[in-house]
């Protein structure tokens, strides 16, 4: 199956982005060991001052739907990654895009904008941009005419439990019917009327996150932050997109960590990362055995992954975020080596 295939049976786009050297990793360069020579094509290579010339031009290429290189700005991630995506809301659809990675690669600065400076601003990241043109989209006749509400709701999974970034991270249930319905019990579903409403809810949901944390990023590279625009028509769902800022993929390795906690965290992070992909392979056939109980993250997701009704479509985007660090890549092609078995 080629890439085109995948796409076009499964819905799923899978894309890396490469961030730029940090001031650190300048001064080392040697250690860049991600090229990105085509706007499809990841070569990976070794670092130079560890290896000889010949093991330096056995290269590893892999393909993606896209690769985006360094100097690639939030706006043309969104354009190939989740803009796709707002239309499939729109047409009665379910629509995920995921942020995948190491800590430190780039997945915050992707999904949730810049917070690296003073001004910390979050209208460039993905979660901004999708809000942005759903509501040019609102204004569009054909849509006008739906009377479509939008919500969000924001909230967090830090080992195996639920918390809500737009309640001061009110600890909630997850319960499933009989028939399977997953039901986040109290999720507070902001209705919002505007992109500058959805601004604000994003940085509420922000600092809601790293609050009380002695360090921001530690605490959230053990969570999943999970971002949803939903559309209602008389109440009903219509479409929804889940935008999600995954759990640093490297957490798993702390499962010999000596600290209990640590290793239970790194256990549930990879009980996660494992049963996401395994509903990624099984995204839209729904396939009975699907193991969306196998993690939080995915029992939540479930809906997002085989629609309400078999007349929903459901859609898939997932950016690997690369540093330039060699042990990174291999670990996040992973995924795109499974999707293509
Ligand atoms: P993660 O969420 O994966 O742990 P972050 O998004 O926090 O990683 O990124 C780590 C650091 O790199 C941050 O200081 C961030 O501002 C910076 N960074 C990440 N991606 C980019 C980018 N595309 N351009 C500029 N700086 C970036
Ligand atoms: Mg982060």
């Amino acid at each position: 199956l080629s890439t085109a295939d995948l796409i076009e049976e499964h819905r799923i786009c899978v894309c890396v982005r490469k961030r730029p050297l940090n001031k650190k990793e300048l001064t080392i360069r040697d250690l860049d060991v991600i090229t990105i020579p085509s706007k499809d094509v990841v070569m990976v290579h070794e670092p130079k001052q560890k290896v000889d010339l010949t093991r330096y031009l056995e290269n590893q290429t892999f393909r993606f739907d896209y690769a985006f290189d360094d100097s690639t700005t939030n706006e043309m991630v969104y354009r190939f990654t989740a803009r796709p995506l707002v239309e499939t809301i729109f047409e009665r659809g379910m629509a995920t895009c995921f942020a995948y990675g190491q800590t430190g690669s780039g997945k915050t600065h992707t999904m949730g904008g810049d917070f690296s400076g003073k001004n910390q601003d979050c209208s460039k990241g993905i979660y901004a941009l999708a809000a942005r043109d759903v509501f040019v989209m609102l204004k569009k006749p054909c849509y006008r005419k739906l009377e479509l509400q939008v919500y969000a709701t924001f909230f967090e999974i830090y080992s195996g439990k639920v918390f809500d970034l737009l309640n001061g991270k009110a600890k909630l249930r997850v319960l499933e019917d009989g028939k399977q319905q997953v039901q986040v019990v109290g999720l507070h579903e902001r209705d919002v009327k505007c992109t500058e409403d959805v601004l604000k809810l994003i940085e509420v949901g922000n600092s809601c996150r790293t609050s009380g944390q002695t360090s921001a990023n530690a605490h959230s590279s053990r969570s999943h932050a999970v971002f949803q625009i939903i559309l209602r028509r008389k109440g009903k769902m219509h479409g929804k997109f889940s935008l999600i800022d995954l759990a640093g993929n490297e957490r798993g390795a702390d499962t010999s960590s000596a600290d209990r906690q640590t290793r239970l965290e790194g256990a549930e992070i990879n009980k996660s990362l494992l049963a996401l992909k395994e509903c990624i392979r099984a995204l839209g056939r729904n396939k009975p055995h699907t193991p969306f109980r196998a993690s939080k993250l995915t029992q939540v997701l479930r809906d997002s992954f085989i629609g309400e009704n078999s007349q929903m479509t459901v859609t898939t985007c997932i950016i690997l975020n690369v540093g330039p660090l060699v042990k990174m890549p291999i670990s996040l092609l992973e995924l795109t080596v499974d999707t293509n078995q």
